[in-house]
């Protein structure tokens, strides 16, 4: 009998899942969004929405006793609510894992303690604390907030002795910790999936590049050597085994100059650096994530063609409603945007991916030609 399915977060990703609901009518035959902003995107494509704040005890378990499975696109949700919840309600990925992730300290910890590979990392709990540790990891550093963190906005590099106050003062009020640089060469990430049966399956290697700490490109597959892609591989499936609960995870990593992987963040959820799966791969990483939840069978998660995809942010003199944007009709140019009724400075507001139809595999030439389209985006005003 098909289900009805709750998200938490109704944005972009709730978006996209809800959008892979729609292929599979014989097993979600409805989807209802918590968020807080009225008609978002989700909505837009046939969820309904309950609006109220993310963290909204009573929002949350209205949401709960409305569906038979729970997820959510975003890592904010109450994981305390959340196990509460799980008393009655199936919630993937686990609320305890949700509550390992969400904190950056702990979810470090976690995986060093499970011997997978992570920078240096120590807590702090004051100022004096933070001038002396940082004397043990050096400069740069980076101080970050431990909780509620995205897009860079809770890191700051501590570049010298001169910075330490500023840094420190940035964050004032809530938990850091501090971390060791990484001079990384590349940033790279794997999308794994495990259903409710267990079975994990895994994504290919991607390449990240970030821009101020936002992710501006990732391009399928990761340009590194065979023995790179299998190790990522092993730590990705590793971190699989010991996260508990089904769904999808992004799992975020650097590769150093000297070829080692350490792991950066997980994200328990769909991940903007897997929105190239949508016409990449057979299963896009929504509707694996969906048959992750349901425990229907995975997905195939081999790359079919290669594929560069860019994200598309609100620009930096720009605030307020936009003509929409589209794209003329190109083979192998795929635009989404999210429908988001207002553009912000650096605001994700849609995507595009220029996949490699003719199957060159010339990565060098998916990239020219998907700068040369993000040039053609012109933001205006209604
Ligand atoms: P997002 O929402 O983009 O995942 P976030 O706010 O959780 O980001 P992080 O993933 O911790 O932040 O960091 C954002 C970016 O900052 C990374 O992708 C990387 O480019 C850089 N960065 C973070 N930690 C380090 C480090 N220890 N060394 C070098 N660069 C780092
Ligand atoms: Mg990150």
């Amino acid at each position: 009998m098909a289900i009805t399915l709750g998200i938490i977060g109704g944005g972009q990703l709730g978006m996209m899942l809800t959008e892979a609901a729609k292929t599979m009518p014989q097993h979600i035959s409805n989807v209802i969004v918590l968020d807080p902003t009225k008609n978002c995107p989700a909505s837009k494509v046939g969820a309904k929405q309950i609006v109220a704040n993310l963290k909204d005890e009573d929002a949350i378990i209205e949401l709960s006793k409305r569906t038979s499975i729970l997820t959510y696109e975003i890592e904010l949700g109450d994981s305390q609510i959340l196990k509460e919840i799980e008393k009655n309600t199936n919630v993937n990925p686990s609320p305890e894992t949700l509550r390992i992730i969400q904190d950056k300290f702990i979810q470090k910890k976690f995986l060093r303690d499970n011997d997978l590979p992570v920078a240096d990392f120590i807590s702090i709990e004051s100022f004096i604390d933070l001038k002396t540790k940082i004397t043990e990891f050096g400069y740069p550093s980076f101080l970050k907030v431990r909780r509620d963190a995205y897009d860079g906005r809770g890191n700051y590099k501590i570049k010298q002795e001169d910075d330490l106050q500023r840094s420190y003062n940035q964050f004032k009020g809530k938990q850091v910790m501090l971390e060791k640089f990484v001079d990384f060469k590349m940033e790279v990430s794997v999308i794994a999936a495990r259903n409710t049966k267990g079975s994990i399956m895994t994504y290919p290697l991607v390449e990240n590049i970030h821009e101020e700490n936002i992710l501006e490109m990732t391009i399928a597959p990761a340009r590194v050597s065979k023995q790179i892609v299998n190790k990522a591989k092993e730590i990705a499936e590793k971190t699989m085994e010991v996260l508990r609960g089904a769904g999808v995870f992004g799992i975020e990593m650097f590769v150093t100059k000297d070829d080692t992987i350490l792991i950066n963040e997980i994200a328990p959820r769909v991940h903007n650096s897997g929105h190239h799966t949508l016409q990449s791969t057979k299963t896009s990483q929504f509707e694996q994530h969906l048959r992750a939840i349901l425990g229907l069978e995975l997905g195939e998660t081999k790359l079919l063609r290669h594929t560069v995809m860019c994200n598309i942010l609100g620009p930096k003199n720009f605030q307020g409603k936009y003509h929409a944007i589209e794209f003329e009709n190109t083979k192998g140019v795929y635009l989404k945007m999210y429908q988001k009724d207002e553009a912000s400075p650096q605001r994700k507001l849609g995507h595009f991916n220029v996949v490699d139809v003719d199957d060159t595999k010339d990565i060098k030439s998916l990239i020219e030609k998907a700068l040369k389209f993000k040039n053609l985006i012109k933001f205006k005003h209604v």
